[in-house]
């Protein structure tokens, strides 16, 4: 049984494996900010000098901003590329840190022992957990798991500007058979989740212009149309009153979710009320008849960012404004094609102005949702993998926002991506006082131990 001894490896090594992560965690990555464009070089010196030593062909690669690490390893199986980042968000506000966020250590809660310091989750700790695993492995067995490519990235904090370039450069180093992203969190904390549905966004600013200057409204209220009048009297109908959007098409290529991923959500024990009441709701407000994780996972939405005009400012101004504006965003679902939706709002909303008002909008920006197709064989593998290494089994989930890389993966490399991780909510990512269980980089070691086994045998 080798994989009992590389989980025992595993279990051995785990205080070196920690000391290393906390080496890692002392280099201030922190990528949005120039002045820490050194500790990024640093950063990923690191891991090139540590999966040498491993026996990677590991090197740093320049950009125009921070530098990528790119290594392989040969062997028998399938090719997979892992992908992380080792940069991290900046650290502000200081004062809220109860320890300082660039020494990390050890510490006791009342709920386990954590990690503590900025990167610990995000995503240090988690691309480590791969790393670790190769390093068991490869104590072991006298050698790598297989043909892997790791890929870390530097700039994921900041916008990621270098990456598609440097994927485009680099398309025939990058491709293997799938991506596995190792940037997520579990469903709760038994249940680790492999993120199958990402939503996509549709960004929309317009402003609806009518008279053309401020007037006073002494002297034409009444007689003048006011343009925030007509910009809120039409987006206040972009729902109707059972919460479902009223832009014609928009729900018309949305499939319904499989009777058998209904069951597994629904399974999943997730409390509307609980999620609720921690920002201090109580009432669903998405479409009626769908279940809480259905409204955020594989439905649509519109939603007013923000409207402005007229004045706002201390005081009173009796102003009948000239225009209006509305920030406005769609977030996607399978089957929407967001040019199509745009087009579609656009025409819904000129549709309902009145003579004498215009509106302009903006550029849209906008991408689909991201499906991932789970016939590959890696996701059965790895779900099995890990249901056999944390309480519960694990659960093909969705992700309510967007997580670019996973499109670029596909998009640039044609490659499909298994997103998973052992990040849990409360590891305060990009706030103060970050963490990563100790548990969550322990069974997240002996997790993709799980899943190399099961991969390459
Ligand atoms: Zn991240």
């Amino acid at each position: 049984m080798s994989l009992d001894a590389v989980l025992a490896r595993i279990d051995a090594d785990l205080e070196p494996a920690v000391g290393r992560l906390l080496e890692l965690l002392r280099i201030p990555s922190i990528s949005t900010d120039p002045a820490y464009a050194g500790d990024c070089q640093e950063a990923a010196d690191w891991l090139v000098r540590d999966l040498q030593a491993l026996g990677f062909d590991a090197s740093k690669r320049e950009t125009p901003g921070h530098p990528m690490v790119v290594a392989h390893s040969k062997g028998e199986g399938p090719h997979i590329l892992f992908y992380g980042h080792y940069d991290v968000q900046p650290v502000d506000p200081l004062d809220l840190w109860h320890t300082p966020p660039f020494e990390p250590a050890l510490e006791e809660t009342p709920r386990g022992t954590v990690i503590r310091g900025r990167g610990a989750s995000d995503d240090k700790g988690q691309l480590m957990t791969f790393v670790e695993a190769c390093r068991a492995w490869k104590a072991v067995h006298g050698e790598l798991p297989g043909p892997i490519t790791l890929f870390f990235e530097g700039e994921e904090e900041s916008g990621s500007p270098s990456l598609v370039r440097f994927m485009k450069d680099n398309a025939g180093e990058l491709t293997a058979d799938i991506a596995l992203i190792c940037d997520t969190g579990m469903f709760g904390e038994e249940t680790p989740a492999i993120v199958t549905r990402l939503r996509g966004m549709v960004r929309e600013e317009i402003t609806v212009t009518g008279p053309d200057k401020d007037l006073h409204s002494g002297m034409y209220g009444g007689i003048a149309v006011n343009p925030i009048r007509v910009l809120t009297r039409i987006l206040g109908g972009l729902h109707d009153a059972e919460g479902r959007v009223t832009i014609p098409g928009f729900y018309d290529d949305i499939p319904e979710l499989s009777n058998a991923q209904k069951a597994e959500w629904d399974d999943l024990g997730f409390s509307e009320s609980e999620f609720l009441g921690a920002v201090g709701l109580s009432v669903p407000a998405g479409e009626k008849g769908r279940s809480g994780l259905e409204m955020i996972w594989s439905r649509p939405t519109a939603e007013i960012n923000g409207i402005s005009g007229g004045y706002t400012g201390a005081g009173f101004k009796t102003v009948l404004p000239s225009k209006a504006h509305a920030k406005v965003s769609f977030r996607l679902v399978e089957g929407q094609d967001p040019v199509k939706i745009d087009a579609n709002f656009r025409a819904w909303f000129e549709a309902q102005l009145p003579e004498d008002c215009s509106a302009t909008f903006s550029d849209p920006e906008g991408a689909a949702a991201g499906i991932m197709d789970t016939s590959h064989p890696v996701f059965e593998q790895a779900r099995a993998a890990l249901s056999d290494e944390w309480p519960q089994d694990a659960a093909y989930i969705g992700c309510g926002g967007s997580i670019p890389i996973a499109a670029y993966f596909k998009d640039i490399l044609g490659m499909d991506a298994l997103l998973t991780g052992f990040g849990k909510d409360d590891d305060a990512l990009h706030s103060p006082n970050e963490k990563y269980d100790l548990e969550s980089f322990h069974k997240g070691i002996r997790s993709w131990a799980r899943v190399l086994d099961a991969v390459m045998r």
